[in-house]
């Protein structure tokens, strides 16, 4: 059998050629990094949750007419997704304060914010990600205005969504990072939610007790990451009930 061609390996996804024109295949892997990769372990089961929950999440966004790259789930780790161009921003939304957002402004974590807020931080692993304004973002040509307009609108979209989702199983959507793709039809193109959704790239806490139910379990040595990821899969149903402690062996 021919070997598939990598397109791009990151730190917890692999991209390959789809099976047809238009379409790449996203393997999901154990790896877990933070802080720009200079803390780095395997967690066990880790890339099976977070393709089971991004397909969950993906699913739903469609559904409610929020267009995202995904096309279907193929196995334990791979999903079929959309090609597209990705506009070079990390779009971060905050319903409460947290991370970079409470060291940066003094903030007490966990302080309810007025109305979301909405950050961009320029995609690029050697400066760290840098927040940008709307200023460099329209100066450098990273996105358009009638992008910027469009960008807003689907992070707010998939911000209500998500904290709908989140409440109906007790928990909390602190904060979550979307990275947005442009796809071309005929002479138009149309921008869609890409990459992933999982509790590697939200806050989430648990309602009640306020417990980390997110990749700030790694980040913070709080306890098993995957014992956390598998607590969000359970509240949701997206595993199971009989492989819930055992989620490497979920299909
Ligand atoms: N985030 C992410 N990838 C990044 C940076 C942030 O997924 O490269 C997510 C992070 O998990 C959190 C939100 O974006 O849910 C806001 O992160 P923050 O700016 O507070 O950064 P951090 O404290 O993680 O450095």
């Amino acid at each position: 059998m021919a070997r598939r061609k990598k397109i791009y390996e990151g730190k917890a996804k692999i991209l390959y050629e789809g099976p047809e024109p238009g379409t790449i295949v996203q393997y999901f892997k154990d790896d877990a990094t933070a802080f720009n990769a200079e803390k780095k372990d395997v967690i066990d089961g880790k890339g099976v949750l977070n393709n089971r929950l991004s397909e969950y999440f993906m699913t739903g966004l469609n559904q409610i007419g929020v267009p995202t790259h995904f096309i279907r789930r193929l196995n334990m780790r791979e999903q079929l997704v959309r090609n597209c161009e990705i506009v070079p921003l990390e779009i971060i939304v905050r319903n409460y304060a947290a991370g970079s957002l409470s060291k940066r402004l003094g903030i007490a974590e966990g302080t309810q914010l007025p109305r979301p807020i909405i950050e961009y931080c320029y995609k690029d692993d050697a400066l760290g990600d840098p927040l940008v304004s709307e200023e460099h973002i329209a100066a450098f040509g990273w996105a358009s205005q009638q992008d910027m307009d469009d960008i807003l609108s689907l992070a707010l979209r998939v911000n209500d969504f998500m904290s709908g989702v989140m409440l109906a199983v007790g928990i909390r959507l602190v904060d979550f990072k979307i990275e947005i793709g442009r796809v071309f039809e005929g002479d138009f193109q149309r921008l869609i939610v890409a990459d992933e959704i999982s509790p590697d790239s939200c806050r989430l806490w648990d309602i009640e007790t306020g417990q980390k139910l997110d990749k700030d379990v790694f980040r913070r040595d709080l306890g098993n990451l995957a014992d956390a990821y598998s607590e969000v899969a359970r509240r949701l149903g997206v595993l199971p009930k009989s492989n819930v402690a055992k989620p490497t062996l979920i299909n």
